[in-house]
């Protein structure tokens, strides 16, 4: 339900900062403003000009005490991110001030608003439609370049509109087998048989593909977690440094330096991995700090998407080597053979993995490159990655939803095979309609936007 009151938050993240923004979306925004905010450029009359900043002091209605100077701007409805009177308040970032001016608008008659709620209302005002709001969440916690873009287009609409197109294609079947309803089979033209199934297969093909770029999207979206596996001074904190061109792991001569778990966020083509560089593992020899950090390094192996196990390809492979081969279990694997720099002595050849064996030099970088982009590919299948206009499904309620209306377009498929009537053909077309509406909220419900808009920040 759709309340038309005045909300206001904090928009601005907890704590100090330069400047924090107090926004206020709803009927009353103006009135609010001229309460609480004085300064040149507001007209005789108390109004605002829509879109223009304007310098001034924040006051204190109550008691006429100052709060503090700054900035005041009103965006007049329906020019908003809301499409309601927005006001934003713009002071110095202090937590009491900022905490204050919001309290003065809450006794100016505003409401506390609820996480999202502005997203929420900028929807329920058609602003945007649903996957688009849920595209704005996915903007602020985006980690890297390429899943800001992701988030962008999708904001942008990408999505929407490959949808609209299944839709129409979906809608366009649809009313050919409701206008031949009433007819007996016989009469209806194989012609137009022809074209309903091939607006069904165009429409399933498209779903298809996106349900299937949901792992890529969603990779991209959370990132994965790679873990370094190798005995010591193999090279895996000299790997993790070139791979992420930091100083932060300790590199050394000694054996079994690296004891406890360095983690490090990357970005390889714009995919987060978390690189997880364990302790040198190794069976002889090991201290009990030493043997503390193997058992980390192996427990480390359930999270992990994906080990990159490194030999030193300068020397012949030993039993250490084997025995961590077997330790990784059911966890894909890539063979990284580090000092390629090196003549090189290790007999890969018993070290098989599907995904290859890399041999790399963190010294003359040969190799890096290579490896990088078999980790981006072992994660991501995009028809084209190098583009940065692709729609990819990245949230799981989009996924579960085109499944299920892909799942509707193949019942319709095995119904035609089976010669039932129109009426059944009619009614899969119908439900794999109102599942795409669910993605974009054409059809939604009270409870389905609590879910969604309640991870959400307040404020946003
Ligand atoms: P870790 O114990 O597996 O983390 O191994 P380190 O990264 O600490 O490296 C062990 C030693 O091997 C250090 O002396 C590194 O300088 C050296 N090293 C690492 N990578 C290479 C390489 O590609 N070529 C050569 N020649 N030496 C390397």
């Amino acid at each position: 339900m759709y309340i038309r009151d005045t909300i206001a938050a904090v928009a601005t993240p907890l704590g100090s900062g330069g400047i924090g923004i107090v926004r206020v979306s709803g009927p009353d925004a103006e009135g609010i403003g001229r309460l609480v905010f004085s300064g040149a450029g507001i007209s005789r009359g108390g109004g605002f000009e829509s879109h223009r900043l304007l310098y001034g002091h924040f006051v204190n209605a109550s008691n006429a005490s100052l709060i503090d100077e700054g900035m005041c701007v009103l965006m007049r409805s329906p020019r908003s991110y809301t499409r309601e009177d927005v006001l934003e308040l713009h002071c110095h970032g202090g937590h009491y001030v900022v905490q204050t001016l919001l309290q003065v608008c809450i006794s100016a008659g505003a409401r506390l608003a609820e996480p999202g709620e502005f997203t929420r209302r900028a929807f329920l005002n058609g602003r945007i439609d649903l996957a688009q709001a849920e595209s704005v969440m996915d903007l602020i916690t985006s980690r890297t370049e390429r899943s800001l873009a992701l988030a962008q287009s999708q904001l942008g609409g990408s999505l929407s509109r490959v949808l609209a197109s299944v839709r129409n294609s979906v809608v366009e079947a649809l009313s050919f087998v409701e206008a031949y309803i009433d007819f007996p089979d016989d009469e209806v033209d194989p012609s137009i048989i022809a074209l309903i199934d091939e607006r069904v297969r165009d429409a399933s093909e498209q779903l298809a593909a996106l349900v299937d770029s949901f792992f890529s999207g969603r990779v991209l979206r959370e990132g994965v977690s790679v873990l370094l596996l190798g005995r010591p001074n193999v090279g895996k904190s000299s790997l993790l440094n070139a791979l992420s061109r930091s100083e932060r792991a300790i590199v050394s001569d000694l054996p079994g330096t690296t004891r406890d778990l360095i983690e490090e966020i990357i970005s390889i083509e714009g995919l987060p991995v978390k690189i997880i560089d364990a302790a040198g593992i190794r069976s002889h020899h090991a201290d009990c700090v030493e043997q503390e950090g193997v058992r980390r390094a192996l427990a480390q192996l359930s999270v992990a998407d994906l080990v990159l196990l490194l030999v030193d390809g300068s020397t012949p492979l030993q039993p250490d080597d084997h025995a961590i081969l077997s330790s990784i279990g059911e966890t894909p694997f890539i063979v990284v053979s580090t000092k390629a720099d090196l003549p090189q002595h290790a007999d890969l050849s018993t070290l098989f993995s599907p995904l290859g064996a890399f041999p790399v030099s963190m010294l003359s970088g040969v190799g890096l490159e290579q490896l990088a982009k078999a980790i981006f590919n072992y994660f991501v299948h995009l028809p084209d990655s190098s583009s940065g206009d692709f729609v990819v499904v990245s949230n799981v309620r989009h996924r579960d939803v085109l499944e299920r209306s892909l799942q509707s377009l193949q019942s319709f498929f095995c119904n035609r095979q089976r010669a039932v009537s129109l009426e059944i053909l009619s009614l899969d077309l119908r439900e794999s309609l109102s599942a795409l509406g669910e993605v974009t909220g054409a059809i939604s419900n009270d409870e389905l936007l609590d879910v969604i808009f309640s991870s959400f920040c307040i404020g946003k």
